[in-house]
């Protein structure tokens, strides 16, 4: 898959750009806050309707306007489609093939982008928030199912944790419903666990292998998922899942009803590395945190292909400052001629003398971008 062109208009410090991609490997090149996180940026929001780096929409928008505009033109194997999405103070519009799109679930997925930024090598140390909020982000491109029974599954949990209280502070007494409610939240809960472990076996197959590669053969890499109900991770099925998560919730109904909240469910689950058996968390070096960050990240572009057909968008934002010389050529040999790679930097000289490709140099200056002849 490739980005062909994009428009932006009103976006962040952009008035209005328009920008081909002919080349496979595109370097936007700038001093600090010029532009260029800001760019990939409207990529990410062309691709996933949302920002990375903020919920606040208003941000995303010119400070001297009330609406932001990104449309771009797609090419997949099937055909070139055009997406467009519009961000103003009534909210997102989208739009695929020019006609708007009305459920997020059939646009997020026409394009699919890998974001890696530096704040993601921290993905191995940082909090179980940030791995949650990665697996939900990958796993929604590839299936529009998932991002649709989670947001169903975070509707319930909310309804549930608000009738808790309500029961706790007496102004409900009906047990009857929150047996309801956490049927359903069994339900959603359950279809979220399934495609979560479904995807982190296939996940650790591919980051495995370029775990391995990375390390020289040295390091294996595993990934487990850690959940926060019993659960067979080798032999599992969607029914004994919901089934397991009903009762866990049953169990805990006491615990529940004291503390007036939810406890147990995929949003308190977490992803736990284990290199060569002991958890890199706890007990990695730092190296082997990032190459274990790196190779969970990279291993999302096969892992893409082997879903859908297609490679997806990689954005790449100042991260080969953040790796060193041998982990640089590893992503760069990962990536050159077959993914569309759009990456930001404020000097080359971390690229010079690596590139195996031609790649299209774009300046950055004050929120605006010139092609180098
Ligand atoms: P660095 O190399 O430091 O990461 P960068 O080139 O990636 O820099 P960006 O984050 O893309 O920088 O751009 C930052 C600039 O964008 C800020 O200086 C800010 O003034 C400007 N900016 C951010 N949001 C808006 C907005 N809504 N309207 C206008 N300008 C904005
Ligand atoms: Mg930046």
């Amino acid at each position: 898959m490739r980005l062909n062109e994009i428009e932006v208009q009103h976006y962040r410090n952009y008035d209005g750009l328009t920008l081909d991609f002919p080349k496979t490997l595109n370097i936007f090149l700038g001093e600090n806050a010029q532009g260029k996180t800001n760019l990939l940026e409207s990529i990410y929001v062309l691709a996933m309707t949302r920002s990375h780096r903020t919920s606040n929409e208003k941000e995303l928008v010119h400070w001297d306007s009330d609406s932001a505009r990104i449309s771009g033109v797609i090419e997949k194997k099937t055909g070139t489609v055009p997406l467009e999405i519009i961000i103003s103070n009534k909210g997102r519009k989208t739009k695929v093939n020019h006609i708007e799109q009305k459920r997020l679930s059939s646009y997020i997925g026409q394009l699919n982008v890998i974001l890696f930024a530096p704040e993601d090598l921290s993905l191995v140390k940082g909090s179980p928030q940030l791995r949650r909020k990665f697996i939900d982000m990958e796993l929604g491109q590839v299936n529009p199912i998932y991002l649709y029974d989670l947001v169903q599954y975070q509707s319930v949990l909310k309804q549930r944790n608000q009738y808790l209280k309500q029961l706790a502070e007496k102004k409900q007494s009906d047990l009857v419903y929150l047996d309801i409610l956490t049927e359903q939240l069994a339900e959603f809960g359950g279809k979220v666990l399934f495609a979560r472990l479904e995807f982190i076996q296939k996940l650790e197959h591919w980051a495995n292998l370029l775990h391995k590669k990375i390390s020289h053969e040295k390091e294996e890499l595993a990934i487990d998922y850690f959940s926060s109900i019993p659960l067979d991770k080798e032999n599992f099925s969607l029914e004994e899942i919901q089934k397991q998560l009903l009762q866990s919730l049953l169990d805990n109904r006491k615990r529940e009803l004291f503390k007036a909240n939810t406890f147990l469910g995929p949003h308190r689950d977490d992803l736990i590395f284990n290199v060569n058996g002991q958890n890199v968390q706890t007990y990695g070096s730092q190296g082997q945190q990032r190459t274990t960050a790196l190779s969970v990240k990279l291993a999302e572009i096969d892992l893409m292909y082997s879903e859908t057909g297609e490679y997806p968008v990689l954005l790449l934002d100042d991260v080969m400052s953040e790796l060193d010389n041998e982990r640089q050529l590893h992503l760069l040999e990962t990536i050159e001629g077959k993914v569309q790679t759009f990456l930001t930097t404020t000097s080359l000289d971390h690229l010079n003398n690596k590139l195996t490709v031609e790649p299209d140099i774009f300046y950055v200056h004050q929120g605006e971008i010139e092609r180098e002849a």
